[in-house]
């Protein structure tokens, strides 16, 4: 049985006290959420931190809720918490198509919002879906908060710009008119990504005002697909033009075949599945307005 390196472990009971533990153990200390991506990393001795700070009982961070116009999602809400979110899933239900594709129930569970977002796995969910929602992260340390948009929060494969002496205390996105939606293949319920990508529209018309697309599992830089956004901005919102933002999207990916599928096969699935996530935002949307009684996408 694979077990961890010897290591110190404190539980914070504020942020604040979080900071200070930081502080105090240094760039060789880890703050630990669900612990879902930490301790198999731990077990592997692919990582070996002398200290495990536990935030598990910080419950302030632990609330979805909206403040001034912006849904804000606190960095230990679990999985469970945001699938189970009805205020998440009414503005934004693209929070719920990804999360009811997470992992497992036990996964859900335990696994947090904010530690999803700081393992920056390359095939991650929610770093794709807060991408397209143009979201932002909200960071605190020593001298207080900052807060960075989502698409600059990513600095590579597991590398983001959360210091060693931060912590990512909240996920804000605000709440305007849009419809969203989120497509995911995976080999088998429960399995990360063999591709997937997340859309938010917002028509004036039939013309795309506004266009969201994020993408994961396909080395899509920082899970951002810009030139397909900017193609479809000011066109026309019809399923040719979908299929074309899906095409300039999959161009821009660098997908690396591995156990989940060859390289190909994960670029095609990138044209795919931003077209398809683009349908169904455009068939929601619809829905809302009024404007198609049709089924979605
Ligand atoms: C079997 C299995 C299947 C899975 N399938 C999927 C899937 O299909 N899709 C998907 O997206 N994910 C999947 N996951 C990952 C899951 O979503 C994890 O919950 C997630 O990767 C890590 O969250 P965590 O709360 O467990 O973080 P932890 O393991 O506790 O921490 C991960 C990293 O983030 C850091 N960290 C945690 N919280 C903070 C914070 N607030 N501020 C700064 N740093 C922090 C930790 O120090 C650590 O470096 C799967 C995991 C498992 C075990």
């Amino acid at each position: 049985m694979q077990v961890p390196a010897q290591f110190q472990y404190e539980k914070a009971t504020s942020v604040e006290h979080a900071l200070s533990l930081l502080s105090r153990y240094g760039p060789e200390s880890r703050l630990v959420a669900g612990g879902h991506s930490l301790i198999p990393m731990m077990k592997l001795r692919l990582a070996q931190p002398q200290a495990l700070i536990d935030i598990n009982d910080l419950a302030e961070l632990a609330t979805i809720g909206i403040q001034e116009n912006t849904l804000t999602i606190g960095a230990m809400v679990r999985h469970a918490d945001l699938l189970a979110s009805a205020v998440a899933g009414e503005h934004f239900p693209i929070f719920h198509d990804a999360e009811r594709l997470i992992a497992d129930p036990v996964v859900r569970n335990r696994g947090t919002v904010g530690g999803s977002l700081c393992q920056a796995d390359p095939s991650e969910d929610l770093s794709a879906v807060f991408t397209a929602l143009r979201g932002e992260a909200v960071i605190q340390g020593a001298d207080g908060q900052r807060v960075v948009p989502v698409r600059e929060f990513f600095t590579g494969p597991y590398e983001t710009v959360v210091g060693d002496d931060e912590i990512l205390v909240a996920l804000r996105v605000p709440i305007r008119s849009s419809a969203s939606a989120y497509q995911k293949v995976e080999r088998r319920a429960g399995d990360w990504a063999v591709a997937a990508a997340g859309a938010e529209l917002r028509l004036d018309g039939d013309q795309v005002a506004e266009a969201g697309i994020g993408l994961t599992a396909v080395g899509a830089r920082g899970f951002h697909a810009p030139e397909a956004e900017e193609f479809l901005v000011g066109g026309p919102a019809t399923d040719e033009r979908f299929e074309r933002a899906g095409a300039i999207a999959a161009e821009h990916c660098e997908p690396v075949a591995d156990q989940r599928g060859p390289a190909g096969y994960k670029r095609h699935l990138a044209a795919t599945l931003t077209t398809r996530a683009l349908r169904q935002a455009r068939q929601r949307w619809r829905g809302q307005h009024g404007t198609d009684a049709g089924t979605e996408g």
